[in-house]
């Protein structure tokens, strides 16, 4: 017994802290939550938890633009095209299954027919259509000058609505304004302001967020041209070899300090939460919707396409991510949990190590299935708490359109929200009506990065096995460089 507990708790001890850290948060936050503590004392609170964010927003940058360099620079062209229009089909595949089990759900558990619920429409600002939205996506694939795409501000950049803790949203507090940092001036923005009693807290460290669809881009494009480049390009392979190696170690030693951060990031985040009793019935059925959707397809779904494709036990890869859904739940950031995905995929899962390396970055900028699952049943809830009848071809259009919207969301907090405005003007939903569910938005955030998560880790053991062909030397990522052999 004293062995196999040793043994448990080598393996799964980070994983065991991670989880303890989150109920001792969640407790530590309803208790705090009776006590009137000032705006001053929060931020202090919160501070452990913010160190952490801190922490793995740092590893974001490195992680990805080493692990693309380095790892498509070592593959053979054929493999690496094979191995990419794999990933992309695979993404759009799946984001679209969970595009439609959401509008299946929410056609039939109806979370918005018969509801009280006042839609506040304040109109104004101009509204980014669908056209808008497909031309920032491909804006962003094109950073104009890289060094300002890691810290850039336009696309769906939730800057305003970080800046205001849940609790004090009130929805007749919704503007639509436009973004003037925008080369064109179209993006919109939202910006929640708070009611006037209440004070306006600012979040620091969110108030620029990087373009990683951008570096995603300029790093794969680095990696293949510094393959193609023989001994010439060598020394900067190395560099970037040298940089993943650091990054990874980097990681191995902070992950040690995400107990005690989760602790404060969740009491904090729940400190700051509306009162759950406001929320209304309807609110509650949507968010059993979501959630059931994310529910079908995260553990069912996808772990079916797993075992179809691979015919592996797919929960025993699902168990070595454990704790990069935990990191998800605790930051609702998939970029955020990024480095911790990579590091499950390769210690737990044994995923190739190059194929980690592609698979996972632009997962986590194009494939959001949770995003794209939430989107479509918010859209439909809002219209059937407009009680307006959408036809077959709005259905379409909105599955269409929240498989995009997802595509062009960002990896950060509640980004999945604004992208949905997209979805609400392609069908001629009001925008404005996302003040519906905003209140519960900051939940079921932390759900749909979980799945958003765990679709990019599965896609990667998926990819992997259906190219172990091109890359003989397997699961223990041990493909030696071309370059350097
Ligand atoms: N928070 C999500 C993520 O980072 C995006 C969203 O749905 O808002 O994956």
């Amino acid at each position: 017994v004293r062995t196999f507990r040793a043994n448990f708790c080598k393996k799964n001890g980070l994983l065991t802290l991670s989880v303890i850290a989150v109920l001792t948060g969640c407790t530590l936050g309803f208790m705090l939550r009776g006590t009137q503590l000032s705006t001053q004392a929060k931020i202090y609170f919160s501070f452990p938890g913010e160190l952490l964010m801190r922490m793995l927003k740092m590893l974001i940058l490195p992680l990805i633009t080493s692990s693309l360099m380095s790892g498509l620079s070592s593959m053979e062209s054929k493999a690496c095209c094979r191995m990419g229009v794999l990933t992309v089909t695979y993404y759009l595949w799946t984001t679209f299954i969970a595009v439609v089990v959401g509008i299946v759900l929410v056609i039939i558990i109806k979370p918005g027919i018969g509801t009280e619920m006042e839609s506040h429409r304040l109109g104004g600002g101009p509204v980014m259509t669908s056209a808008d939205a497909l031309l920032d996506l491909i804006r962003n694939m094109v950073p104009s000058n890289l060094i300002e795409a890691t810290f850039q501000q336009y696309k769906t950049d939730l800057v305003p609505i970080l800046k205001v803790p849940t609790r004090t949203v009130q929805p007749s507090y919704v503007y639509v304004i436009p973004d003037e940092n925008h080369p064109k001036g179209r993006t919109v923005y939202l910006e929640l302001t708070p009611a006037p009693e209440v004070t306006y807290k600012t979040s620091p460290g969110t108030s620029q967020q990087m373009n990683v669809l951008g570096i995603v881009i300029f790093s794969a494009t680095m990696g293949l041209l510094l393959g193609r480049m023989g001994e010439r390009g060598a020394p900067l392979v190395n560099v970037c070899q040298c940089i993943n190696e650091c990054v990874m170690k980097i990681i191995n030693a902070a992950v040690w300090y995400f107990p005690f951060g989760i602790i404060f990031l969740v009491a904090g985040k729940i400190l700051d939460m509306q009162d759950p009793s406001t929320l209304g019935k309807k609110l509650g059925w949507y968010g059993i919707t979501v959630l059931s959707g994310l529910f079908v397809h995260g553990l069912i779904l996808l772990p079916l396409f797993y075992f179809l494709l691979t015919k592996k036990n797919p929960f025993t890869f699902i168990r070595g991510l454990l704790q990069a859904m935990v990191i998800a739940l605790a930051t609702s950031s998939s970029s955020a949990t990024l480095p911790i995905t990579m590091k499950c995929l390769l210690e737990n899962c044994h995923v190739d190590r190059q194929i980690a390396r592609f698979v996972l970055p632009v997962g986590a900028t194009i494939n959001m299935d949770g995003t794209a699952l939430y989107e479509a049943v918010a859209a439909i809830f809002i219209a059937q708490v407009n009680e307006y009848e959408l036809d077959f071809g709005q259905l379409v259009t909105i599955s269409i359109t929240a498989t995009a919207a997802s595509i062009g969301a960002a990896g950060i907090p509640q980004a999945g929200l604004v992208t949905m405005v997209i979805v609400l003007t392609s069908v001629g939903l009001p925008p404005d009506d996302i003040t519906l569910i905003v209140a519960i938005d900051w939940i079921l955030d932390r759900f749909r990065t979980m799945i958003n998560v765990l679709g990019d880790a599965l896609a990667a053991g998926i990819i992997a096995h259906l190219c172990r062909k091109d890359f003989p030397l397997g699961e223990t990522g041990k493909v030696k460089s071309r370059i350097h052999t």
